[in-house]
């Protein structure tokens, strides 16, 4: 190629251009940040160059060592960041530190103005590199790709408006970026302050980082050393490294193993689930490492999807280094390893649920949507996630118990969990259903998230106890006391002007309802909407309901509670007054307030005139 030497000067896209006018010019006290940013890219291309050794013959110096050296001249006020990485060409030059692909700039410039502060955020949108304009007055990047025909350049920029590309002379592969310091920023052009600085914030990364001639980072990768030799905020410090999440997580999991296969991962839960758009991870999975090298970035093999919140790292020297990307996910290695990590994860959290419940509710209520996907999707592994499981129930007082608490206070004669599926805690405390319950002290479980009504579906029993919803209409309940005064209750009403009140809500209600009968449960409540069949299939009903807009419910049976004085009075009245136009209204109304409290009316607004009817009655007839 016969290249013309010219220097071409290009103009920054706009809102990079922004974020470039606000970075040189504000007092950001943690701009030593810059130095983070320009060492994650440079281990990020030493990375992607070790890759292309595994599988490309054709390198530019390969023989050179994978490093980042850094270097200073105090009196020059300048620092170079040199790399052997993967280098750029200059249409890569260009798309990465000049016009394309810089979305990021305005959601950071916008992070930046809430949070008035850079270091946490500025490497999760994609501008890192920019960071550097805090400290320099200019910034020469130059340039040799590692492929052996590429030629190089260099990339120059104050941090105005515009960058400049010329060819340049670089010998050897890879980047060094030359930072020329700002007056105020001179203290970057001594030995111990890029020691410390590496120190403090890149001492993990896996390439040696020389200041001058001295290694400064500790580089062993912490997943290799054994547990008991490292502490706590090593950790922490190694999970912001990763997710640049600045909140402590949850928990870390270590887990060393070497037969029979070698396994060296860090996992980490998080806090919180959602951190913000921030991340520095745009995907999810774990890091896998094969001999310490990154051989992919987002696995999703190691650990079963519904374990998607998890962050971490596996290393494995049984996972071949040269293997295709697409082939790692399948062998017995693999499914070894996941197998491990998952009961490992699973067992952490039991322990957690067990000895620090509070940080067990933490994780419950960011993460616990997970678990019940687990349950809805594991089918080989579900029963080691029901220990996970908590549930706010009709005993537990707005706290969240779990099976086994359930289980342990299940009264004498109990055959069953039972559950109530519902929108609310409000629509389900108020609930006809639990009436038999309540009087029994049968507790119930509270099943109110959208996600409940699926993974109930694949939870039909725990510790042989079959799990039953409160609606099933096929229920028996142990016999209490007050079974036989409610009897005598019902009697009040004569069977042949109940059966008349029963045709009345048939007609009225028509193809509403499947069938109307008597309840054999109802203390406090008049009616109740059951089921027309047990089984799982109407709990479907819920979930579709949720996932298609104009599903309609299956009709229902209506069971009408005889000793409740409403039903006896509607029983009275039909005899009395067949024609009273409340005795409609009400069977309509009463209707209604039951799929208002299943959660499943449709428009409550619509009900709004018949309720104004049925007060204007009332009212007429309390003046009389
Ligand atoms: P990010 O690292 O999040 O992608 P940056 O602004 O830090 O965002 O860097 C932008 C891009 O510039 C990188 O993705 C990479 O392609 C390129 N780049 C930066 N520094 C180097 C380097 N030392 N060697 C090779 N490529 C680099
Ligand atoms: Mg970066």
């Amino acid at each position: 190629m016969n290249q013309v030497n010219t220097t071409e000067s290009m103009e920054f896209k706009a809102e990079v251009q922004q974020l470039l006018n606000i970075l040189s010019h504000s007092l950001y006290t943690e701009r030593e940040i810059f130095l983070r940013e320009l060492i994650s890219n440079a281990s990020d291309a030493l990375n992607r160059m070790q890759f292309e050794m595994l599988t490309n013959q054709e390198i530019l110096d390969p023989n050179v060592e994978l490093a980042i050296r850094i270097d200073f001249d105090e009196e020059a006020k300048t620092i170079t960041i040199a790399d052997s990485g993967i280098g750029m060409t200059r249409e890569e030059l260009v798309e990465n530190l000049g016009t394309i692909a810089h979305s990021g700039a305005m959601a950071f410039l916008k992070k930046l103005d809430a949070e008035k502060r850079v270091d946490d955020i500025i490497g999760q949108f994609g501008v890192g590199f920019y960071a550097v304009f805090m400290v320099a007055e200019e910034v020469r990047v130059s340039s040799r790709s590692y492929r052996p025909d590429a030629a190089a350049w260099v990339w120059t920029s104050t941090g105005d408006n515009t960058y400049t590309l010329a060819s340049a002379e670089k010998a050897d592969r890879g980047t060094s970026i030359e930072v020329k310091l700002k007056e105020d920023a001179t203290e970057f052009a001594a030995a111990w302050k890029l020691e410390q600085t590496v120190k403090k914030h890149s001492d993990y990364v896996s390439f040696p980082i020389y200041v001058k001639d001295k290694v400064a980072n500790q580089q062993t990768a912490i997943w290799q050393q054994s547990p008991s030799q490292v502490e706590e905020d090593a950790y922490n410090d190694f999970y912001r490294q990763l997710t640049l999440d600045f909140e402590k997580p949850l928990l870390h999991l270590h887990i060393v193993a070497d037969v029979p296969v070698d396994i060296h991962s860090i996992l980490f839960i998080p806090t919180q689930r959602e951190r913000g758009m921030l991340r520095i991870r745009n995907d999810y999975g774990l890091k896998l490492y094969s001999r310490k090298i990154l051989i992919q970035e987002y696995n999703k093999d190691m650990l079963p999807e519904y374990m998607r919140f998890i962050e971490g790292i596996v290393d494995s020297m049984d996972i071949p280094l040269n293997v295709a990307r697409e082939s790692v996910q399948s062998s017995r290695t693999m499914n070894h390893i996941q197998k491990a990590l998952r009961s490992r994860v699973i067992k952490t959290l039991r322990e957690l649920g067990e000895e620090k419940p509070e940080d067990y509710m933490t994780f419950w209520k960011e993460f616990g949507s997970f678990i019940k996907e687990g349950v809805s999707t594991d089918f080989a592994g579900r029963d080691d996630l029901l220990p996970l499981l908590r549930f706010q129930t009709s005993r537990s007082e707005g706290k969240l118990v779990s099976l086994a608490d359930y289980v342990a206070r299940m009264v004498d004669e109990q055959d069953a969990i039972y559950y109530i599926l519902g929108d609310t805690l409000a629509s389900v405390t108020s609930s006809p259903h639990l009436d038999p319950f309540k009087s029994r002290d049968l507790e119930v479980l509270y099943l109110v998230d959208p996600l409940d009504a699926f993974m109930v579906q694949s939870l039909r029993e725990y510790e042989s106890k079959p799990l039953k919803n409160v609606d099933d209409p096929d229920l028996t309940l142990p016999k209490t006391a007050a079974d036989e005064a409610l009897a005598t209750e019902a009697a009040k009403v004569e069977q042949e002007s109940f059966d008349h009140l029963v045709t009345r809500f048939k007609n009225v209600l028509d193809e509403r309802i499947v069938d109307v009968r008597a309840s054999k449960v109802l203390k406090d409540s008049p009616a109740r909407l059951v089921a027309p069949e047990s089984g799982p299939e109407h709990e479907l009903a819920r979930v579709r309901r949720f996932l298609e807009q104009d599903y309609g419910i299956p009709a229902r049976i209506l069971e009408i509670n005889r000793a409740h004085p409403l039903i006896q009075n509607l029983a009275h009245l039909v005899e009395q007054a067949e024609n009273n136009p409340i005795i409609d209204l009400s069977i309509e109304q009463l209707f209604e307030n039951m799929l208002l409290l299943e959660g499943l009316h449709p428009n409550p607004a619509q009900m709004v005139p018949r309720i104004q009817s049925l007060l204007e009655a009332a009212a007429a007839k309390n003046l009389t």
